[in-house]
């Protein structure tokens, strides 16, 4: 039997918390669907400083590089927010994603029926919102340079740099998913004051030439940030550069109620790089309270976007809108006082129902 190595990178804080929950999920898809998976664990971020004085450790590089698939959980840890940047936990994140050549990011955010109550927005805004978001994750103001502070420390410079390169073949991304979803890419950017803006809006304008089938707009970022919370309905997929698909898919996670129930899939040429959209949360670790279910639903991604495996994909998200629908919550998206699941608690109910599933119910694409 094929066996599939997946490089399992648990990070920082609640990193290896919801990944455990994530591996527990990953080995129940495996046992029910006759697939064998490797799992072998690397430190990164802090914990790479740790181990090895580097936030992205050679031994967790060279293991990359031989993986089908990389499974991160966070990086971060305000012990080190001071340190030099080559030693921040943020700069392994960054090293890992330009080795994997990782340029396309997928976030898919779709509101959970069961948890409509749980958004601040009201229930009726809420219904059907299923947006992707595309963003561009190698390029632009994180990676350009020059970048630092000057000698003084009173001046600091960015850079934000695009080719009409980088900016096709994550736009071909976005139109594709949309053309097997409901055929509507919105590109979203800031063409009426940066240059790169400018080239961004024609280079995407003109890449959707090539898909008839699809309607393309554009909104400028500011109109991009009202709509999403006055209108999510109004979007299918959403495509845009680095920082601002940072700052908008974030602001997308606050309709389904909690950060902590998001996946992420980054894509480029060779193996993908799977994680939950939150951060380390540093505030909550080592108390078994984090949601796992984005490190669950990040296991769903991998399956169908790292691997090819769709069957088991839609096992997985059938058996988290399952637990959810029978009132499994942990403490973020529980009433308030009511009780809740600890991580693992959470993590052991989704694994039950996956053994459970039904092989033969065809499976959802996101
Ligand atoms: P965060 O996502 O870690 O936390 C934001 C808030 O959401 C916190 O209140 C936290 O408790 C809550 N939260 C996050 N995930 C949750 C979960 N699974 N279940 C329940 N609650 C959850 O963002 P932050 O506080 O801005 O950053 C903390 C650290 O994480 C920083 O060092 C930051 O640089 C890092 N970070 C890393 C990544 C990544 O690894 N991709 C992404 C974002 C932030």
């Amino acid at each position: 039997m094929k066996t599939h190595s997946i490089a399992v990178l648990p990070g920082d804080g609640i990193g290896p918390e919801v990944i455990a929950e994530a591996e527990r999920a990953l080995e129940a898809a495996g046992d029910r669907f006759g697939i064998d998976f490797t799992l072998r664990r690397f430190p990164v971020g802090a914990a790479g400083v740790a181990a090895a004085g580097d936030p992205f450790p050679e031994e967790t590089r060279a293991a990359v590089a031989r993986a089908d698939a990389v499974l991160l959980g966070a990086v971060g840890d305000p012990a080190l927010d001071q340190a030099p940047r080559h030693l921040r936990p943020e700069s392994g994140l960054l090293a890992l994603r330009a080795q994997l050549g990782v340029y396309a990011n997928l976030r898919p955010v779709a509101v959970f029926p069961a948890l409509v109550d749980r958004s601040p927005l009201k229930a009726d805004r809420l219904e059907g919102v299923d947006v992707l978001i595309v963003r561009e994750l190698t390029g632009g103001l994180y990676y350009g340079e020059p970048r630092g502070r000057d000698a003084g420390g009173a001046a600091a410079v960015n850079t934000l740099r695009y080719t009409a390169a980088e900016i096709k073949r994550v736009a071909r991304v976005a139109f594709e998913a949309a053309q097997r979803r409901r055929g509507h890419v919105t590109s979203v950017d800031k063409a009426n004051v940066l240059e790169v803006s400018q080239l961004w809006r024609e280079t995407v304008a003109r890449v959707g030439r090539d898909y008839p089938d699809v309607r393309l707009d554009h909104l400028y970022v500011d109109t991009a940030a009202m709509r999403l919370v006055a209108d999510p309905r109004a979007f299918d997929v959403l495509l845009t550069e680095n920082m601002f698909g940072d700052i908008l898919s974030d602001e997308a996670a606050v309709l389904v109620g909690s950060l902590g129930l998001l996946p992420s899939a980054s894509l480029g040429e060779g193996a993908g790089l799977f994680e939950p959209i939150h951060g380390s949360a540093p505030d909550i670790a080592g108390r078994d309270v984090a949601n796992p279910i984005g490190a669950i639903a990040t296991v769903a991604l991998l399956l169908r976007h790292g691997l090819g495996l769709a069957e088991p994909a839609g096992a997985v998200e059938r058996a988290i809108s399952l637990a959810l629908e029978q009132g499994a919550r942990t403490r973020d998206i529980a009433e308030s006082g009511a009780p809740a699941l600890g991580t693992r608690e959470m993590g052991e109910r989704i694994a039950g129902l996956i053994a459970q599933e039904r092989q033969s119910r065809a499976s959802v694409a996101p």
